[in-house]
């Protein structure tokens, strides 16, 4: 073909053989066996002193890098908390990369300025949250704990007259952090990189579902941030919001709230009541490369009206050679300042859905976590949590018994789950969060459940239903 660019054969071959992984997904595995990944060793040859023709890079990351992939884009794919792309968000990421936008500044691109705040517009219109809230669009949770936990941090220590950003935390009053028992690591992380550390978070306990139980929070004085949680990562339970914030409330703590993939319930209407108070936090953060689908990696951060302020010194960047702000530049409220335009692909993803399938894809991904909670106790097996919205946790008996399903599960391939621990005994975790799922692989992957539960946990005599 004879092509005016030098990369268009080029990119077509990407497009290529994208496609014929994307339609390879129904029938792999849905983890990529050793072999596969024991090949990746192919990849790490001695770096060429001369240049390699670029068809024969993308050759050989397809061959050689393909068959080593996760198939977590695949519809059986239900391990840690993980979604697909979607396609309008996968096709707008290609036309994204090879616009290359760097989206700190308006004026280093416009219109990765504007999509992202039309983005963030969408996201709050879609959520049914305070249409003056503030954000940005990050890495992910991780990132929006950073983010936000620093607004928080500058907040809570200007209330009593200190100014966090130019003297740091040094010499700092102390900054009380109140945690839930089951709270996620990143947020320890987050904490640990904006110099909070851990020594004085205090951890409230939680209920059989792994929600923060708000009689059991200490009584508040002095610089107070409240992390909260809208989707526990095994049960996917929501700490009660209304209950907390009337402790947090007069005591005028910062209330922050982990909703990496709980956030997506209020966008269906069936679902939204599970998680109620969100509109009235000070700041959350969330995924968007979970379950709305956004290509890795996105996320996002959300701070209510008032906290503005609080964000933008947190993020500054200021220097003499640097644009004014005419708008709104995206770079000033994240940790990131040079940044790919992770706008687009929300945007997209959005667009292509609309409201009333955003909430048909939180709907329909709750309801097959369901499906698979009764199939898995009317196979005579124990569903520790209340399946509410879209996590199942299993247990096949006892630890070892459940470690050897858990194991054998992940082999064969038909599907893939998680190991986990809850409340002191060893569990599988189904989430349900792509796309992808359709009703068949859904029930294949019960099938297989059930043969290699059966296999290697019989259930007991009358437990089978
Ligand atoms: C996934 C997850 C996170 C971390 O999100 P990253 O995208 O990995 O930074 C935090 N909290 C919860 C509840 C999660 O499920």
């Amino acid at each position: 073909m004879n092509s005016p660019l030098p990369y268009a054969d080029l990119l077509r071959d990407a497009s290529d053989r994208s496609i014929h992984y994307l339609e390879s997904l129904s029938h792999r595995a849905a983890y990529p066996s050793g072999e596969a990944v024991r090949r990746l060793k192919e990849l790490a040859a001695k770096l060429p002193s001369h240049p390699t023709d670029p068809f024969e890079v993308l050759r050989l990351l397809d061959e050689v890098g393909s068959p080593a992939t996760v198939a977590s884009a695949g519809g059986r794919y239900f391990g840690y908390v993980i979604g697909g792309s979607h396609p309008a968000a996968l096709a707008a990421n290609w036309l994204s990369s090879a616009w290359d936008q760097n989206a700190v500044f308006e004026a280093t691109s416009p219109l990765g300025a504007f999509i992202e705040k039309v983005a963030l517009e969408w996201i709050l219109d879609v959520l049914a949250l305070p249409p003056d809230w503030c954000g940005g669009f990050v890495t992910g949770t991780t990132m929006g704990h950073v983010a936000a936990l620093a607004a928080a941090r500058h907040s809570v220590l200007a209330d009593v007259g200190w100014d966090v950003e130019r003297r740091g935390l040094q010499g700092a009053p102390t900054v009380n952090v109140i945690v839930g028992a089951e709270t996620h690591t990143t947020l320890f992380k987050a904490l640990r990189i904006i110099g909070l550390g851990t020594e004085h978070v205090v951890t409230v306990p939680t209920d059989s579902q792994g929600r923060m139980i708000a009689s059991k929070i200490p009584r508040l004085s002095g610089p107070v941030i409240l992390c909260a949680q809208h989707g526990n990562v095994n049960s996917g339970a929501f700490d009660p919001l209304p209950e907390i914030l009337e402790v947090a409330r007069p005591a005028g703590a910062w209330v922050h709230v982990d909703a990496a993939f709980g956030l997506w319930v209020r966008a269906a209407p069936e679902r939204a009541h599970l998680a109620p108070g969100l509109d009235q936090v000070d700041s959350c953060s969330a995924d968007l490369h979970k379950w709305l689908n956004v290509p890795y990696d996105n996320g996002l951060v959300l701070v209510r009206a008032s906290g503005r302020d609080s964000l933008r010194s947190a993020m500054a960047i200021d220097a003499a050679y640097l644009p004014d702000e005419k708008s709104r530049d995206p770079g000033r409220y994240t940790p990131e300042s040079s940044r790919r335009a992770r706008g687009v692909d929300v945007w997209a993803t959005l667009l292509s859905l609309g409201r009333s399938g955003t909430a048909d894809l939180v709907e329909r991904t709750c309801r097959f976590a369901r499906q698979f909670g009764d199939s898995i106790r009317a196979m005579g097996y124990e569903i520790l949590n209340e399946v509410e919205s879209n996590q199942v946790v299993v247990a096949f008996g006892n630890d070892a018994a459940t470690r050897a399903v858990v194991a054998a599960i992940q082999s064969d391939g038909t599907c893939y789950c998680s190991g986990t621990t809850w409340h002191g005994r060893a569990a599988m975790r189904i989430s349900v969060c792509s796309w992808a799922t359709t009703q068949d692989d859904v029930e294949r992957s019960l099938a297989a459940i059930e043969r290699l539960a059966h296999l290697h946990a019989p259930p007991r005599d009358g437990v089978r239903a």
